[in-house]
């Protein structure tokens, strides 16, 4: 049995996520062959994959790959799992992975499942944990049929490095130009080194900070943890702060190791966006505020004078 590993890169560099789908495949057992699209990532560190489980890296060396056009991403790996005869495909549950995962199903005739958090349990078939209802809940899902595509929530797979090198060999899948009938003329990037969906640590704020004069605290102290910044919905909606850091249902959905949330209440909406947290700091002067239910740690007290001096005492310990 092969397991195919869809990995995805930015400026040259494997995605977290991508090496937590390839410790995922790894860990149901099986070969695991993993499988880049795009020029941009150069052999080494396709190679890399070894490292998390990867005995096969294919690479797809087609420049008009180094986008992500859905439409013939699904079609390439489609022709892969085909070709390597693979029954599951892993990849991870992003804008990119999500689509992609629902037309190599229908593709591959494959049951499908997204939003997995949690290692498969194949003690009796083939069942799944997969997050609902914006993270408030979990269903549990048996995945029937042959074959099967399982995107996965940040998370799911705990990375362990194994040692080893994967081969790397070139795949050439058949392309049409209908693959590429919707063509991306132009990417937009958010501003700010570390993408909030991304960031191992997020730092937000909420209205309770007063005013966008007052967001160098928070700036600080994300710089301190080399975290990104995100915002409650009020804070971007009024401009204090730009909408992409917007975080919660209507925002992005953070899945950090660490979210931090300074004067925020903790309204449903926003704990939607980041209740995959794995651990979650409240500061906040009213110690009734919802959000230190949610909370693995919580500090009563006035953000003016408990982050400066978190800020100090990080620099302090460094
Ligand atoms: C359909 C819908 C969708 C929504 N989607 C989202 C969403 O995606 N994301 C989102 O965030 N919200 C969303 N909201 C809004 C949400 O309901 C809340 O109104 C919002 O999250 C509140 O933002 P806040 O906590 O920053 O502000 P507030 O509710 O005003 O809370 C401010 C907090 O700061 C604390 N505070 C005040 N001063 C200090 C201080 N000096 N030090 C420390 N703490 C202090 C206060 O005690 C209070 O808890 C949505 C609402 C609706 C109806």
């Amino acid at each position: 049995m092969a397991t195919l590993v869809f990995v995805e890169s930015a400026e040259g560099k494997i995605k977290k996520t991508s090496l937590e789908a390839v410790v995922y495949a790894a860990a149901i057992g099986g070969d695991v062959i993993a499988i880049a699209l795009g020029t941009e990532v150069d052999d080494s560190e396709l190679a890399g994959l070894g490292n998390y489980g990867a005995i096969k890296v294919l690479k797809v060396s087609d420049d008009r790959l180094n986008q992500g056009v859905i439409q013939a991403y699904a079609n390439v790996l489609n022709q892969a799992m085909t070709s390597m005869g693979s029954d599951i495909l892993v990849l991870a549950n992003s804008s990119l992975g999500t689509p992609v995962s629902a037309r190599v199903a229908i593709k591959q005739d494959a049951s499908l499942v997204t939003n997995v958090t949690e290692l498969p349990d194949t003690s009796n078939g083939f069942k799944v944990k997969r997050s609902i209802y914006t993270g408030k809940a979990f269903a549990n899902v048996e995945l029937t049929k042959a074959r099967k595509v399982i995107a996965i929530k940040k998370n799911a797979a705990e990375i362990k490095e194994i040692g080893g090198s994967a081969a790397v060999e070139e795949f050439s899948p058949e392309l049409t130009d209908s693959d590429f009938e919707v063509a991306i003329t132009g990417v937009d990037k958010a501003t700010g080194d570390i993408l909030l969906p991304e960031a191992e640590i997020v730092v937000s704020g909420g209205r309770g900070l007063k005013g966008p004069e007052n967001w160098g605290m928070i700036e600080d102290l994300a710089q301190e943890l080399e975290a990104a910044t995100g915002c409650s919905k009020p804070v971007s909606d009024i401009g204090w702060r730009p909408h992409h850091e917007h975080v919660g249902q209507t925002g992005v959905k953070v899945s950090p190791t660490l979210y931090i949330a300074v004067g925020i209440s903790g309204a449903i909406q926003h704990l939607a966006g980041v209740n995959s947290s794995k651990y979650i700091v409240v500061v906040n002067k009213d110690e009734e505020a919802p959000f230190f239910k949610a909370a693995d740690y919580g500090i009563a007290g006035d953000a003016f004078d408990v982050i400066p001096k978190l800020t100090e005492a990080l620099k302090a310990a460094r």
